[in-house]
């Protein structure tokens, strides 16, 4: 979808909300306890500012109040197709008209360039969880030969992608790796006796050099794809690996400031609110799963004009410093790169008598510095340059930096001490 959205996106969710509130007891008492008629909202502002949304916690809550699918369920259970988990632990039921995100997926596999009669292997879990079976469904859509890998058994999975000449790889980039060193030990080489061309790469954060590693090993080209697992699939990479295009074309996603709600323009970096779009078993309006994301201004050099996103990492350690919204993870991605460095605490302060903020970054050391001068100039000019906020750079040994500071959670990486903020 486009963002901010178009007339027609705003119409079908309008048709949505309609469906749901009739439907969905859940949504009814909330729509209603919020003084809200579906037929009552003419413009995407009202919306945003009357339509309440809905947290993870509220789905996980109410399954348990009314087991085994909360007050949410817009259908009979007669009419369900198949029944995924999702860790909390969430049911989601699906009716078998719903894509189930093959739609989004099958766009996201079109930009990779996989053609039909290719050979795919999906090494995303089948059990439970819905990762696996949507990934099949959309190859099999997209016309080509798939197999079912799976989790595990790293041996066998080799085997069967040498025997049928799998040209195309579905999973977590670990594993990937993980095939290359297995292939190794059987005495193949990845590159001579492996066919892999490229990579839907996806569940896992790839890092420039789990990229790198993974290209070197099979000469095969990463894509990275993002999702959730309420609200499926989102985005993923064309060839041009800048930003992740929005394939989203059944969910009405909004971008808003996770301090304001006001919606976000491209340039910025936004918290997703999604609403599934059409009829489903279990409808979800206005889900917030507390994910930021950066939207990339400008257009795709691929021609595709669909919005690109970048992930950021979870709303709750965002914070705004300098009129710029900054995640932990966007500056660990900036320290990771430099050998030696560990865990950080960004400080934020507002000296008083001056105008502006100030960000001073510790950065605990894990090894001696040879040029600590010399590289606390080069951090400052990388966080300058990608996180876009001008800070000062303090070395301290790791261990005065508190462990709940690190990653992936970054829960102590921010100190705010600025008085109203
Ligand atoms: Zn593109």
């Amino acid at each position: 979808m486009s963002w901010p959205a178009s007339k027609e996106e705003f119409a079908r969710l309008r048709e949505t909300i309609a469906w749901v509130y009739q439907h969905s007891p859940y949504y009814r008492r909330a729509l209603d306890a919020a003084g809200v008629k579906p037929a009552d909202l003419r413009s995407y502002d009202e919306f945003r500012r009357r339509v309440p949304r809905t947290a993870k916690v509220d789905l996980v809550n109410n399954q348990r109040q009314h087991p085994p699918f909360g007050e949410f369920l817009a259908v009979p259970r007669e009419r369900f197709g198949s029944l995924h988990t999702s860790p909390g632990p969430i049911f989601i039921p699906r009716l078998p008209e719903e894509g189930g995100g093959a739609p989004v997926l099958k766009e996201a596999i079109k930009a990779m360039g996989v053609r039909p009669g290719e050979v795919a292997h999906v090494t995303l879990s089948y059990h439970i969880m819905p990762g696996g079976m949507r990934l099949h469904r959309a190859f099999e859509e997209a016309g080509c030969l798939v197999i079912n890998g799976g989790t595990g058994a790293s041996r066998l999975q080799v085997e069967v992608a040498r025997a049928w000449g799998a040209t195309v790889y579905a999973g977590t980039p670990s594993f990937l790796a993980n095939l290359g060193d297995t292939a190794r030990e059987m005495g193949f080489d990845p590159r001579r006796d492996l066919s892999y061309r490229v990579g839907f790469s996806t569940a896992e954060a790839l890092t420039p050099k789990l990229r790198r590693d993974v290209q070197q090993t099979f000469g095969v080209e990463l894509f990275d794809h993002c999702g959730e697992a309420q609200i499926g699939p989102l985005a993923g990479e064309c060839r041009v690996h800048d930003g992740m295009h929005l394939h989203a074309g059944d969910l009405f996603c909004e971008f808003l400031d996770p301090q304001t709600g006001e919606p976000v323009e491209p340039g910025g970096t936004g918290e997703i609110v999604a609403t599934q779009l059409g009829p489903r078993a279990l409808p979800l309006l206005r889900y917030a799963p507390g994910d930021a994301f950066g939207l990339l201004a400008g257009e795709c050099p691929c021609g595709d004009p669909s919005l690109r996103i970048v992930f950021v990492g979870q709303v709750g350690v965002i914070k705004k410093i300098k009129g710029v919204l900054i995640h932990p993870a966007q500056v660990h991605k900036v320290t990771s790169a430099f050998a030696g460095l560990g865990r950080f605490q960004i400080i934020v302060d507002h000296p008083e008598g001056q105008r502006y903020d100030r960000a001073v970054l510790r950065v605990g050391t894990t090894a001696e510095v040879a040029d600590s001068e010399g590289l606390k100039r080069d951090l400052a000019a990388q966080l300058k340059a990608t996180v876009l906020v001008q800070m000062d750079v303090e070395l301290v040994p790791q261990s005065e930096i508190p462990e709940a500071a690190g990653a992936p959670r970054f829960a102590e990486a921010m100190i705010d001490r600025r008085v109203d903020h």
